[in-house]
């Protein structure tokens, strides 16, 4: 399978689905081109001029819950510099057991292998006991509005699923750790707007100014410690082998404050990211304030990033704020971002961390990187396409993929949307195993 996935990410990442504009017809009709080579029937859908999604069902017999492969989206990201990178974004080039360009990793490998096991297993003649979808979507760069919510929305018949399995997951947490991705938070970024009286900046005694007010506003912001919540971190720091007695302790909301303090003075990194998957979080991020230097703020606004746990809803978020404001809320107006510039309240959704689907992957990874492999549940900072169907359907989603270990965590990240985009041909052959796997055992 591996010389069609390569060929097949490279034609995707010559075809430049840059989003914005995005084009990505031209890769949906890579695909489509290549799953009719092998006799597959799809369906392309238009949801704007130029992009698009396309599907391939291989119907089971109904006794098992249906999988999809996918949404993968094939959009990528821009490239800031192509001077900065090693070799050309838009080539598709093989060289030290990597494919190179934008899109390699983030995740045009992926939909390439989720097609090429989608082809054999129907060359094969697979005969699934539960439908088996692939879904390849456009505009998951922007929010997924004319890709996978746009499936959802327009075509739910065709596009509900049971389970599904997409991008993300499989990294290396640890030695001898891999990641699946069963959640995401949600967002909820907050602009305060603050009024204060425009005056004489040579005489400021007693005055309103809209700038010292935004600076009280931050300071309390800052010291707020929102409820602290350790649904998600108890599979976590169990999977990551934190011993009984400190993860009892770290299990405590109470104690967790303290236990996190601790672990930052060793290891901020890890203490941040636990932090992080425990609370809602606020970073006043952007501010702005005042016009001239002689004279006293009239207005400022402060932009806020706020991330939700999954079940904290916009009315959490308002409550929070106006405790952590006080008295000072009377005077600051508090208003989600346009929704241009990404203030659409996300919701964070969650799948179950263990599942029939959970199982199969961890015998996957033991099957194909070695026994004493285990796989860490984890749910994702950011928003993904799995949100659609885990709000519309309960769909359990899940992040999975297999690296194949050559390759560091941070350098791994630093991929994603960044210089030097590649991936090594070692995870690509060995994702693409784990999702033949995956689905035959899935629906057999
Ligand atoms: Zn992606």
């Amino acid at each position: 399978m591996i010389d069609e996935i390569t060929s097949l990410m490279q034609e995707m990442i010559r075809n430049r689905c840059i989003n914005p504009p995005g084009n990505e017809m031209r890769s949906v009709h890579t695909i489509e081109r290549f799953l009719s080579s092998y006799g597959v029937e799809t369906e392309v859908f238009e949801s704007a001029p130029d992009r698009g999604n396309l599907l391939a069902v291989l119907k089971g017999s109904g006794e098992r819950p249906s999988l999809m492969l996918g949404p993968g989206h094939v959009d990528v990201v821009p490239v800031e510099n192509e001077n900065e990178w090693s070799m050309p974004p838009f080539e598709g080039k093989i060289q030290d057991g990597c494919i190179w360009g934008r899109g390699a990793i983030d995740m045009l490998y992926i939909v390439a292998a989720q097609t090429v096991v989608f082809a054999h297993l129907y060359s094969e003649g697979f005969k699934p006991k539960g439908d088996l979808k692939l879904l390849v979507v456009s505009d998951e760069e922007i929010g997924g509005e004319l890709g996978a919510n746009w499936m959802v929305q327009n075509h739910p018949d065709k596009v509900k699923v049971d389970y599904l399995v997409t991008e993300a997951g499989g990294e290396p947490i640890g030695p001898k750790r891999l990641s699946y991705i069963y959640g995401e938070k949600g967002t909820a970024w907050t602009r305060m707007l603050f009024k204060g009286e425009e005056k004489h900046g040579s005489a400021p005694f007693k005055s309103n100014n809209a700038v010292v007010t935004m600076a009280k506003a931050i300071q309390r912001i800052n010291m707020y410690q929102p409820p602290r919540d350790t649904t998600i971190i108890k599979p976590l720091l169990k999977a990551l082998g934190v011993g009984w007695f400190t993860r009892t302790l770290m299990n405590q909301p109470l104690l967790l404050g303290f236990m996190l303090n601790q672990l930052s003075k060793k290891n901020q990194g890890d203490a941040s990211f636990i932090h992080s998957l425990s609370q809602m979080t606020w970073s006043p991020n952007v501010c702005r304030g005042g016009a001239k230097t002689n004279t006293i703020a009239g207005t400022a606004s402060l932009d806020v990033d706020v991330r939700v746990l999954p079940g904290q809803d916009e009315d959490y978020v308002r409550e929070h704020f106006r405790k952590a404001l006080g008295p000072l809320v009377q005077s600051i107006e508090i208003n989600s971002m346009e929704p241009d510039e990404g203030g659409t309240f996300t919701a964070g959704t969650l799948s179950d961390v263990s599942s029939p689907l959970v199982e199969l992957m961890d015998s996957v990874i033991k099957e194909l990187r070695g026994p004493e492999f285990t796989l860490v549940p984890m749910i994702s900072p950011g928003a993904t396409d799995c949100r659609f169907f885990r709000s519309a359907w309960n769909t359990q989603a899940y992040g999975f993929a297999i690296h194949d270990g050559s390759m560091e965590l941070a350098t791994l990240y630093s991929l994603f949307h960044g210089t030097d985009e590649r991936v090594p041909i070692g995870t690509v052959e060995l994702t693409a195993k784990g999702y033949m796997e995956l689905a035959r055992r899935f629906l057999s």
